[in-house]
């Protein structure tokens, strides 16, 4: 797609723009070289009535522009020239688009990955609930559904994270090897016979930057509260593996502030019951067991190599063990998924009895096997909507709230990520992770380490080399100086 911009005003960046786009045309892409006849013109001026922007559409849909400026816009909530800029600019690109597709995208013009931290930053700053509502649905064009879903989980949050203090941290493990790669997966996991070898070495560096790790937490005066296995898929490694990894995590970690220790079990046809006992036994107390779907031709059109049996199977294994929380991720959106076959999984995971339910939209990257040509981005994604919006209903009317939620870029029908729980089984790690409040320590290929200041205001990421290979061959430690300067600025 090209986007043409014409902004004089200091505020928003391109990227800003480009985002804007992803939100009627999902699947389009910005490369420097364009033969697309896909096109957005952008036009943002300081105006003698204040900040004023328009936009023009041009593609095989149709054509269609639009205006807006500071004077249509009486703000719920005094807004600063960046986030004025943007609602002009946002609400020009929205009419347009609602020209054009006859609807308005769920999220309004909101392009960002955390909206609940809005709803969050005024609620605990004291503005009442239906004022925050207010500036949700008029000011960012988010639908009443979506406006209510950010204040059920901003509350949610405030509650979880009022028992967590600056000093408290997370700690994440990474064990980037899958037995099979599945389609709609981007993230860099091993798979094949060649690279497992590398599991033992990468095992023994593992357990080195844990116990630096510890090292520094003790060091630093952090307590943490939370440890995650995640992968990847951590139960792909062998019972002996198993019980050596949690070993190095309970010898090095100061491990009894932890209240939450997660494993990511995910491919059910990893986890067996000496694994599970194996798990159970090393202090973990939450687990996942990940089906996605439970329609074997959405398994099968996915490249996800297990059977809906293997998940019944493992469910239950892992229902008997007694984990305080059973954690499982659905996706709406998939290939070959019908409502029905959506709804159907949903009744099952619920029948089965996870506290935990995290509710995916499908969202597409270039790493991995999907793409669009199944027809993922059709402009509305009116099947998708339908799945994230029954699931979200249904789940309340059984007893689960939403506890944390991130967007993120070309997702099936502009949709969100929402986890769901009841009460009591919140997973403290993914709201810390989620809201960057606390710092997490991490360790292992291709993971990052976020430091968070006390106050909150100042973020730095600490990333290890993204292959396995290459975090063998470079042993930099875990960022020690970096931490230690990080934090002698308070
Ligand atoms: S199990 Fe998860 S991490 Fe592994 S390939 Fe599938 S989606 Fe990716």
């Amino acid at each position: 797609m090209k986007v043409f911009i014409d902004n004089n005003t200091g505020y928003l960046n391109d990227y800003h723009f480009k985002s804007l786009c992803l939100l009627y045309f999902p699947a389009e892409k910005f490369p420097e070289q364009d033969s697309s006849s896909c096109s957005v013109s952008f036009t943002l001026n300081k105006t003698a009535n204040g900040l004023r922007a328009s936009a023009s559409v041009v593609s095989p849909y149709g054509n269609s522009s639009a205006e807006c400026g500071e004077e249509d816009i009486i703000f719920t909530i005094p807004t600063a020239g960046e986030d004025i800029a943007a609602a002009v600019t946002g609400k020009a690109f929205l009419k347009a688009g609602e020209k054009l597709f006859g609807f308005l995208p769920p999220w309004g013009y909101l392009t960002g990955l955390r909206p609940v931290k809005r709803a969050r930053y005024y609620l605990e700053r004291g503005f009442r609930e239906n004022k925050v509502r207010r500036l949700f649905e008029n000011d960012y064009n988010v639908s009443s559904e979506k406006t209510s879903l950010s204040v059920r989980t901003a509350y949610s949050e405030i509650k979880l994270l009022s028992s967590i203090t600056p000093k408290n941290c997370g700690v994440y493990v990474s064990v980037p090897f899958c037995p099979t790669r599945c389609d709609y997966c981007s993230f860099v996991s091993y798979s094949n016979n060649k690279l497992f070898r590398l599991i033992p070495e990468y095992l023994e560096r593992l357990a080195n930057d844990i116990k630096r790790t510890g090292s520094i937490i003790k060091e630093t005066g952090f307590v943490p509260v939370s440890v995650y296995i995640g992968g990847g898929t951590p139960s792909f490694l062998s019972e002996e593996q198993l019980r050596f990894l949690l070993c190095a995590i309970n010898k090095y970690i100061p491990m009894d502030s932890v209240r939450e220790y997660s494993f990511e079990g995910g491919r059910p046809d990893t986890l067996t019951a000496q694994k599970l006992g194996i798990i159970k036994n090393g202090g973990v107390n939450r687990i996942s067991v990940n089906p996605q779907s439970t329609c074997q031709r959405v398994l099968d059109a996915i490249g996800r190599k297990h059977t809906v049996e293997d998940f019944f199977k493992a469910a239950s294994l892992a229902m008997k063990c007694g984990f305080s929380t059973v954690n499982t991720d659905l996706i709406a959106g998939l290939p070959e998924d019908t409502f029905d076959t959506f709804s159907k999984t949903l009744d099952d995971v619920i029948n089965i009895g996870f506290e935990n339910i995290t509710v995916h939209t499908l969202s597409i990257k270039n790493a991995s096997e999907i793409k669009n040509e199944y027809g993922a981005f059709d402009p509305v994604g009116r099947l998708a909507r339908e799945c994230v919006s029954y699931a979200g209903n249904t789940l309340t009317e059984r007893g689960y709230d939403p506890y944390y939620l991130y967007r993120q870029k070309r997702t099936v029908g502009n949709g969100e990520n929402t986890g769901f729980s009841l009460c009591g089984h919140e997973s403290i790690y993914n709201v810390m992770m989620m809201e960057e409040s606390s710092t997490v320590f991490a360790c292992g290929a291709g993971a990052i380490t976020k430091l968070v200041s006390v106050d909150g205001t100042r973020i730095e990421r600490i990333a290890f080399p993204k292959y396995p290979f290459e975090y063998l061959e470079r042993d930099d430690g875990i960022g020690e100086d970096r931490i230690h300067l990080f934090l002698l600025k308070g």
